[in-house]
Parts: structure tokens; sequence; C-alpha cells
């Protein structure tokens, strides 16, 4: 059952979304060689709560932190650590959600410690591109499918490649909700795009194979074959006048953050 948002309703899930997005902006601003994943855990919990908000992921199924953070090779749901020390070169993955007056933002970017290869600064380029795709491809009377096909054209025809097994999805009242969203596909086929729809969209690519591996930990899912991956995410609604990103902080564009 998929649940369609009244304007209200969107107007604050972008609250919520905003939070996230300033706080993303906060971690690509600090994050630097030395710092622990858990020291980026406890300044975005920090500035979350005082922003009025509620970390979501914190709790989640038993989730220790308030962000995900995976670095290189690791593709999604990292747990933050104090063992887990960046260094020069690293990319991060750091997913953040937060909840507030009932609604959650879901957000995600992949951010490079200091100087990275040309070939790692493609692969976030083009995770970031194909996020775009797809946000533009989010219209009322299009498809689901039009949104996965987006992300799949960019990333292929790049030549990196779309991880199957995780996917987007709704969000709402509750952080995953129906439709599971595709990063991959046909365009033109699934359900029908409505206004009043909002879909965490995010792409997840590798420079290598798609499988995944997940770690003793039961949390962080690495690439099967130790190539690098990179991941973006935004909360997006469907409207009448077009797709509206709901996780911007005020005068961002579609894109966080230029690479
Ligand atoms: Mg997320
Ligand atoms: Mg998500």
């Amino acid at each position: 059952m998929i649940h369609r948002k009244s304007a209200r309703d969107l107007d604050r899930m972008a609250a919520a979304g905003a939070i996230v997005a300033e706080t993303l902006g906060l971690l690509a601003e600090t994050a630097r060689p030395g710092m622990s994943t858990l020291d980026l855990d406890q300044i975005a919990e920090r500035h979350i709560r005082a922003a009025g908000g509620v970390p979501t992921f914190k709790g989640y199924r038993g989730f220790p932190g308030s962000i995900c953070a995976s670095p290189n090779t690791m593709i999604v749901h990292g747990i933050p650590s104090d063992e887990i020390v960046l260094v020069e070169g690293d990319i991060l993955s750091v997913d953040v959600g937060v909840t507030r007056q009932g609604f959650v933002g879901d957000s995600a970017v992949t951010i490079a410690i200091g100087e990275v290869p040309e070939r790692t600064r493609e692969l976030l380029r083009t995770c970031q591109a194909s996020l775009q795709a797809a946000v533009e491809a989010c219209h009322v009377g299009g498809r689901l499918g039009d949104i996965g096909a987006a992300v799949q054209g960019v990333v292929e025809t790049a030549g990196f490649a779309v991880v199957r097994d995780l996917v987007g999805h709704g969000v709402g009242r509750s952080m995953h909700e129906d439709p599971q969203v595709k990063n991959y596909g046909e365009a033109g086929t699934g359900p029908e795009l409505k206004a009043g729809m909002t879909l965490a969209i995010e792409p997840m690519i590798t420079d290598g194979a798609y499988e995944i591996h997940i770690d003793d930990d039961g949390w962080s899912i690495f690439t099967v074959d130790d190539s690098l991956a990179a991941h973006f995410e935004h909360t997006v609604a469907i409207t009448e006048e077009g797709p509206r990103v709901l996780t911007l902080a005020h005068g961002d564009s579609i894109v966080n953050r230029p690479i």
C-alpha cells in the first residue's frame, strides 16, 4: 500500500529533510583524516537534536548509530565506530535520517576525504548524476520503472555497476514504506507515479561487480569483490508541479554538494 501525502505532510517532511541536509553538509565539511566514524556520529546526533529532530536510525532494529557511515568498499549500513578512522584518500557514504513532527527525511552523500584518484571521483560524480536523473524522472503519470531505468542508464553508460540487492523505498510517517524503488529496470513499467507519493531514491553503485556481501555484524554491507562503492540519496515527492526534493537545506540545488 503506497501512502500518499497531503501538501501539509510534504512541508513537514521538508522540515525534517532540511535537518538531514544540514547535517550532511556539516559532516562533509567536518570529516577529515584522523577522525573516526563515531566522531561523525556524535557530531550528527548533537546537530539533529539541537535542530529539534530525532535521529531516525538510532535504535531501528537495534542499530546503534545516529548515522550510517560506510567507507570505501562498504556500500551501506556501516555502524559508526571509534575503530574506523578516516585516512586521506578514503571515500565515505554518510546516510542520515531525521524524524520531526511525525515525518521522516532520508538522504545520503558519499564524500571524499582529501584527494582521491580521478576514477574514484568519477564514481562519485556518476552516482550523484544518476540520482539527479532519477529525480527528474519523478513525474505524475510516469511509472516507478522510469526511476530505476534512469539510474541504470547513467551508471552503466559510465562503466559502473548498479547494486541489485539493495533498493530505495517509500518514506513518510515510517522510514520504510511501499514501494521498493529499484535502481535498475524498464521505463514504462511498474506502479503509476501519483501526486503525493514520497520516495527515498538511493542509487548504490560499484566500480566492479554488483553482488554484495553482508558482514558478520549483521549490518555492514560490502561489495563482494572489494571494489569501491558510492551511495547518494534524496527523499523526493511526486507533485503536479514536478519533482520536489524534500531533503534540501535552504538554497540548495537538487544535488547537495558538487564534487
Ligand atoms: Mg538513507
Ligand atoms: Mg533510504
